[in-house]
């Protein structure tokens, strides 16, 4: 499985794109990066995105994203993937006709550029070949983590943006999945903990909590959505933790699992 980095950052700087991951070529982890990252001929093959939650960071480029396959009107549509209420807020808030074009209906009734569709919690569906497992974690928003496992058996854990978590862990484990690479969040350094918590966010120290709630740690661990501005922070916090293939991720990166 192939995991492209086109964004990991919760803020947009000249230097830093908001959370999108592509999982080989078709399938799309949130949509906070797509444009800028990948060239026109890449983007076509996007088939599916599943988000984890609503927040901005997460789908700011679905919206240039159909509104430029409308324009191109070649009858491709994107299924866009998630819990009941972040498809709800999606319909309310963003494809209303007045945040933006409704483009669940455009540029027709019958071949609309955005299918959504309501996922559930804890049940397995297949996606593109893919088995997906969606699971609660504990943000501000419904959110949900997503296990993906491809049909090598290869598995990625993303976990979207999390606090702390208990439930994920227990069905994890339960399930005894040996997970290949995970991408987890590390927002905010150490002496953020209680805005961490909070906000619905990590520190190294709260990540190496949940990390301890694991009874198999992954074999990969690939760190996102470190604020800019505290990133070299959050950099020495994780080392002092000494946790084996622990990374932080850059924009634009590929990893195999
Ligand atoms: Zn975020
Ligand atoms: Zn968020």
């Amino acid at each position: 499985m192939k995991i492209t980095v086109l964004g990991c950052s919760p803020a947009e700087l000249s230097n830093a794109r908001l959370s999108g991951f592509l999982v080989d070529d078709n399938l799309l982890l949130d949509a906070g990066t797509i444009g800028v990252a990948l060239d026109k001929d890449r983007q076509e093959k996007i088939r599916y995105v599943l988000l984890s939650h609503a927040h901005f960071d997460h789908i700011k480029d679905l919206l240039f994203f159909a509104d430029e396959m409308a324009l191109n009107n070649n009858k491709r549509h994107v299924t866009v993937m998630s819990i009941p209420e972040v498809i709800g807020a999606l319909k309310k808030n963003v494809f209303n006709n007045i945040i933006w074009p409704d483009f669940t209906k455009l540029p027709t009734l019958e071949d609309p550029v955005i299918v959504l569709k309501d996922i559930n919690a804890d049940k397995t569906f297949t996606v593109d070949g893919y088995k997906v497992t969606a699971y609660e974690v504990d943000h501000t928003v419904p959110a949900v983590a997503y296990l993906i496992q491809d049909n090598k058996g290869k598995k990625l854990l993303y976990m979207g943006d999390t606090g702390p978590s208990g439930k994920i862990w227990t069905s994890l484990n339960e399930s005894g999945a040996q997970i290949d690479g995970a991408i987890m969040e590390v927002s905010l350094p150490n002496s953020f903990k209680d805005r961490a918590i909070l906000t619905g966010h990590m520190t190294p120290e709260l990540l190496k909590i949940e990390l301890d709630k694991m009874n198999k740690l992954p074999a990969a661990i690939y760190i996102t959505h470190a604020r800019p501005g505290h990133k070299e922070k959050i950099r020495e916090e994780l080392l002092r933790l000494k946790i084996n293939n622990i990374k932080i991720l850059k924009d634009g990166e590929v990893h195999e699992i």
